[in-house]
């Protein structure tokens, strides 16, 4: 630590918001560097975020949980491949717990604003019962999958029945022997549709587009593999090394559409077909874009569940919504006493409608304009130590999102340890800097099956703004170390300029 101008080091507060998988993972990496004043400032009820709101039947990963599960806190007894969202929920906030920043969560707090105060030089966080606290650095961990999307069909609001999104799941409603609607067939209604068909009186399931399955059955370990698992580390250490390949297999047959993904199409196609007997329904239901541009599925029990002579699946559009249930472009109308939208999420928006007001008075949202964008995802210019966890471009639909978090938090300690040693007040990133990188990372996706059909990786413009275009390998080498020539580091408004040593800075 360095005492340049006479003024470091001193305590930083850093402000993280949101109590998810990304901001815990940097309150526990910013205390290992020495961070001590942190507040980590959550809207729900506590630690969790997808993981707590998300508690539809049958919630769980799709993601292996020996991957995702933080490199550091690695279990040798999770119950099966993929785990359920309660053992998600547990495995988190018992991390949370043994690196001591459960405390650092203020829960039920909802930030609507954020404000650099360039007098001095420190952000202003707003939250909803109208303090406001100050920060040195302000941490963005709020996800992109958590506010529910609700399309906007006629009459939406006149449904006599009970309506939920996925994500807001009404426990409290019991649907056995109802008639239910589910709207959207995506990664989530994929993991609801098995699980309430063998209860519900009836179930519609509205599909607007189809999608590419891949087998998974996710059963419970066999006693043999848990006690292999649990007493053998390499084990452990093998099945994380495996899965963590397999996966950037999946983001391969991706980036190569034509080749690869096309045996990875085959593969589906082949298994899709042993699944679904009946030709019709396999024609209404085929996916007509190239494999991979959508998330790939992994479910061997949803196209069955579509089979049960209680389930029916309907491809027509849905034009209107009365009280009595859902009107579709045929005419016909489809009577149900619940409604469940597994329509996904409002992905774009990122840190909106939070008001962000950076240098000069600027808002992220004048900032962005017409798209998001971040430089590796996690910094803007003009905004000075505000930075973004699965920011924009930062998503994978082959991996696991941990692997970016992680590297996320490592690169934003080492971005505040290189403030805090200079004794300026922040880092801004270059605005040229970030603009040579967005260039890099749009032009990645050339000829990758992501830019083959619309999905909510893209704007409708066509420019992708959700996902990473590499593999998972790529972007921890790109975060691994912080140039620090990158940066522009902001002064103490009361200190004097920063020196030119540290100001042009080494790595660090
Ligand atoms: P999603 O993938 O965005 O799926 C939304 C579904 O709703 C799509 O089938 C969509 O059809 C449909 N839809 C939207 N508006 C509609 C309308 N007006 N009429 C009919 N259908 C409509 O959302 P999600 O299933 O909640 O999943 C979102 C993301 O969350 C996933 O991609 C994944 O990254 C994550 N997730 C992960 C897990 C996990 O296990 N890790 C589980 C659940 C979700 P179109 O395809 O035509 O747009």
């Amino acid at each position: 630590m360095g005492t340049a101008n006479g003024h470091g080091p001193r305590a930083m507060r850093v402000v993280i918001v949101g109590a998810g998988f990304g901001g815990i993972a940097a309150a526990i990496e910013l205390r290992r560097k020495g961070f001590e004043d942190i507040v980590i400032l959550e809207q729900g009820p506590g630690i969790g975020g997808t993981w707590l709101f998300n508690s539809y039947p049958g919630c769980a990963c799709d993601v292996p949980s020996h991957l995702y599960s933080y490199s550091f806190e690695q279990r040798r007894n999770w119950s099966r491949l993929c785990s359920l969202q309660s053992e998600i929920l547990d495995y988190l906030r018992d991390v949370a717990r043994r690196h001591g920043v459960d405390r650092l969560v203020r829960a039920n707090t909802t930030v609507t604003g954020c404000t650099w105060d360039e007098r001095r030089g420190r952000w202003s966080v707003e939250v909803t019962d109208g303090e406001s606290i100050q920060a040195d650095a302000v941490v963005f961990a709020t996800g992109q999958l958590h506010k529910p999307a609700l399309p906007r069909i006629e009459g939406r609001e006149s449904f006599a029945g009970v309506s939920f999104h996925s994500a807001e799941w009404d426990h409290d409603y019991d649907m056995r022997g109802k008639r239910v609607a589910i709207v959207g067939t995506g990664a989530s209604a994929v993991q609801i549709v098995p699980e309430i068909a063998p209860k519900v009186g009836r179930l519609e399931v509205f599909q607007r587009t189809g999608n590419w399955f891949l087998p998974r059955r996710n059963r419970p370990y066999p006693g043999a593999l848990r006690a292999a698992v649990s007493t053998l580390p390499i084990v452990q250490e093998l099945r994380r090394l495996f899965i963590f390949y397999y996966t950037e297999g999946l983001t391969m047959t991706i980036r190569h559409p034509r080749t690869l993904g096309r045996l990875a199409a085959l593969r589906s196609a082949l298994f899709m077909r042993s699944q679904i007997r009946d030709g019709e329904l396999r024609r209404r239901i085929w996916p007509d874009y190239t494999f991979g541009c959508k998330r790939v599925l992994f479910s061997s029990y949803f196209l069955p569940a579509l089979q049960r002579p209680n389930v029916e699946v309907t491809t027509e559009a849905i034009t209107e919504v009365r009280p009595e249930g859902l009107l579709t472009a045929d005419g016909r109308l489809h009577e149900v006493d619940c409604i469940v939208w597994a329509t996904g999420f409002r992905t774009h928006d990122f840190v909106l409608p939070m008001r962000v007001t950076g240098r000069q008075g600027r808002t992220l949202e004048q900032a962005w304009g017409a798209s998001p964008r971040a430089y590796l995802g996690m910094t803007v210019p003009g905004f000075p130590s505000m930075f973004l966890m699965y920011g924009p471009n930062t998503n994978t639909s082959g991996g696991s999102i941990l692997v970016y978090l992680e590297a996320q938090a490592a690169y934003i300690a080492q971005a505040l340890c290189h403030v805090r040693a200079s004794g300026a007040a922040a880092v801004d990133v270059k605005a040229d800097v970030e603009d040579a990188a967005d260039a890099a990372v749009q032009a990645r996706f050339a000829g990758t099956a992501w830019e083959q059909c619309a999905s909510w990786y893209r704007q409708e413009d066509g420019r992708i703004v959700a996902n990473w275009p590499g593999y998972m390998r790529d972007y921890v080498a790109a975060t691994r170390v912080l140039d620090a020539e990158d940066y522009e580091l902001v002064p103490r408004p009361e200190a004097a300029p920063v020196p030119a040593e540290i100001a042009g800075g080494a790595r660090v």
